[in-house]
């Protein structure tokens, strides 16, 4: 008999601790196990067998082992447990998440979910060249960078060509996969069969079946979103995180990983070369990674980008130099692409009179117009019916505040009938099937406008898009957060790139603070200086990546419990510099509030943290508080 340190995949932390069974011999770590657990039964995973039983405690035997997961893969969920201030169990979970019974065959979902790839090139750029032959050689992590069309993709898959020539596997990590059929498609068309597609909105069944294809050996190379990172692959010889720079990497639920940071840790841990590729690189990357440099766009330029002072031009959402480009486009029957990273009419309805906003009665944000009868809110999905008077005053007088995409859309029908308008956002487009059949509709027709938020500034490579235009550049830079700068940089550069790929194109961007640093390096194409600039001022105010964050939020019902419950946490964790606790604004109809450290140290912080959670976890629960704990969190 052998004995068996397993973690049950329960979530609450109070039990976050392992428990021994008795095993067979044959059993290993990464076992997949079920195991009585009080009085029911829990899936669990072995993390650690000896050969001595626990003196005084009566030792059960597992029930059966229903699955396995690679080793490493158990290491890796352990250090993301510790790193993330989460539990083993809730990260255990990530690597072996519940897949249901097989029930019939069917067709990998890669072969629906791909565009027709393009043939190989006869030959590399010397860059290329340099590039790939420099990840062969191992060491990393690289940071692959060059504009979009410098030729990344081809250099990601001849990388895995080369590590699938050694017998190793690769993951090939791109942020949302529903954006990306064409990246798929090039993938399938060089590696057919052998490739397998992870993301969410697969359904149980089809996660299972590639799941089961990677684990066996017969997929060699995975495409797919972040919890791709975790794909049951052995022998993995590469990890390529494609567009780099994206915030969907970082999940935003318990354990709050980021797939970039695990993607680094998987590929040490294994001994495999990780590559992050973009045009618009972050700073923490730029600064950490050796640097391998694409150049220039592959046989097209840069477009040239004309900033347009809104200070100046009257016509908000569309100006005059704007309207005349689109015009142009009519006449030429082209393609136009139009960014605006708001949806509904009006981000907020205000009241002439008393000047009150009409607000969500669970958050505290405004409710954005929809249509001319509804109000949302953007947090937490409550409606209401829009009010002809003020709730407040009852004046008449209730103007409507900026623009959202909707009402982009109308001023477009009205301007420049002759084009057709395809929207892009989360309202117009709800499943991955109207996602593909819109950016099919924009493919096919001509003189169209493709407008909608940043949905449309990813990955898409469209023929004869010849103008791109940012409707307003300004909405991200009034973010109260130290990425600010960085996001509306990443923006605009990449819109830039989904114009004049093959035409000659052209950017506009519209922005009420044409000298803002992101929008005049943008406008130069100017990555290198906007990171070199960019990383001065995060030394100087000790930001990432010069520091790590830390961040522990509480919600409940009322404050001052949630204040409480935090000042307590900060008494638990001396020396460790914590500011706050701060409050933040209402969301769901829960007070929220937050401590927040800069630090050398995040792991012992948050394991500090989670340990304190841990013990409070029942005293908590009764209070209805709930905690998280946030290791780089993405935004402040
Ligand atoms: P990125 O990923 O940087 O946007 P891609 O790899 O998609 O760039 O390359 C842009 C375009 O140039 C694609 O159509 C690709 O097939 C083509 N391309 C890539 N490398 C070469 C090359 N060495 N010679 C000719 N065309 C190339
Ligand atoms: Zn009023
Ligand atoms: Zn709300």
């Amino acid at each position: 008999m052998r004995y068996a340190n397993v973690f049950p995949l329960v979530t609450a932390r109070a039990v976050a601790r392992e428990f021994t069974y008795a095993v067979d011999d044959d059993v290993r770590v990464g076992a997949i196990v079920r195991v009585p657990f009080g009085r029911s039964r829990a899936r669990g995973i072995v993390v650690r067998l000896t050969d001595e039983a626990p003196a005084g405690v009566d030792v059960r035997p597992v029930e059966a082992v229903v699955g396995e997961i690679p080793e490493k893969l158990v290491e890796l969920a352990l250090w993301i447990a510790d790193y993330y201030g989460s539990t083993p169990a809730r990260a255990l979970a990530l690597v072996a998440p519940e897949t249901p019974k097989r029930r019939k065959e069917q067709a990998p979902p890669a072969e629906r979910q791909s565009l027709a790839g393009e043939a190989e090139p006869r030959e590399l750029s010397p860059e290329q060249r340099a590039a790939i032959d420099r990840i062969a050689a191992g060491g990393g992590p690289f940071l692959l960078h060059g504009p979009t069309g410098s030729g990344k993709t081809e250099v990601y898959l001849q990388a895995c060509a080369a590590v699938l020539e050694r017998g190793f596997g690769a993951i090939v990590l791109v942020p949302e996969i529903a954006l990306a059929p064409q990246t798929v498609g090039r993938f399938r068309a060089r590696f057919g069969d052998r490739v397998a597609i992870l993301h969410s909105a697969l359904t149980d069944a089809e996660r299972r079946d590639e799941r089961e294809r990677i684990a066996s050996g017969e997929a060699r190379v995975v495409v797919g979103a972040r919890s791709a990172v975790f794909a049951p692959m052995r022998g993995l010889g590469l990890i390529v995180v494609d567009e780099e720079h994206d915030p969907s990497y970082k999940q935003d639920s318990d354990p709050r990983y980021d797939a970039r940071t695990v993607a680094a840790k998987r590929a040490a841990l294994e001994g495999a070369v990780a590559v992050y590729g973009s045009a618009t690189p972050r700073p923490e990357s730029w600064a950490a990674l050796e640097r391998l440099a694409l150049g220039a766009r592959i046989g097209a330029s840069l477009p040239p980008v004309r900033v347009v002072d809104l200070r100046r031009e009257a016509g908000y959402p569309l100006s005059a130099p704007l309207l005349a480009e689109l015009r142009g486009v009519a006449e030429r029957r082209g393609k136009a692409i139009l960014l605006l990273n708001r949806r509904g009419v009006a981000p907020a309805l205000h009241c002439r009179a008393c000047g009150a906003t009409i607000r969500c009665p669970n958050c505290d944000v405004a409710l954005v117009l929809h249509g001319d009868t509804s109000l949302r809110c953007h947090h937490c999905g409550h409606g209401e019916p829009a009010p002809s008077t003020c709730p407040a005053c009852g004046s008449p007088e209730l103007a409507r505040i900026g623009a959202g995409t909707q009402k982009l859309e109308r001023e477009l029908a009205r301007e420049v009938p002759e084009l057709e308008l395809i929207r892009l956002d989360a309202d117009a487009v709800a499943k991955p099937e109207q996602l593909a059949a819109s950016l099919a509709k924009f493919a096919a027709t001509d003189g169209a406008v493709l407008l909608g938020t940043q949905m449309v500034a990813k990955g898409h490579h469209f023929a004869g898009v010849e103008l791109a235009a940012v409707v307003d550049a300004d909405g991200g830079l009034g973010m109260p957060d130290f990425r600010a700068e960085e996001r509306t940089f990443q923006l605009i550069t990449q819109l830039a790139g989904r114009s004049g790929r093959d035409a000659p194109g052209r950017v506009l961007v519209q922005t009420f603070q044409p000298d803002a640093r992101p929008v005049v390096h943008a406008a130069r194409h100017d990555v290198g200086r906007f990171l070199a600039e960019e990383l001065a001022r995060r030394e100087a105010l000790a930001y990432p990546p010069f520091t790590h964050l830390v961040r522990i939020l509480v919600a409940g019902p009322a404050l001052e419990p949630v204040m409480r419950a935090l000042e307590e946490l900060k008494a638990g964790i001396p020396g460790a510099d914590l500011l706050g606790p701060a409050p933040l604004y209402r969301l769901r109809g829960k007070y929220r509030a937050q401590l927040v450290a800069k630090t050398d140290a995040p792991r012992r912080i948050a394991t500090q943290a989670a340990r304190l959670l841990s013990a409070a976890a029942p005293a908590m629960r009764r209070a209805h508080l709930t905690a998280v704990v946030d290791v780089d969190p993405q935004s402040l």
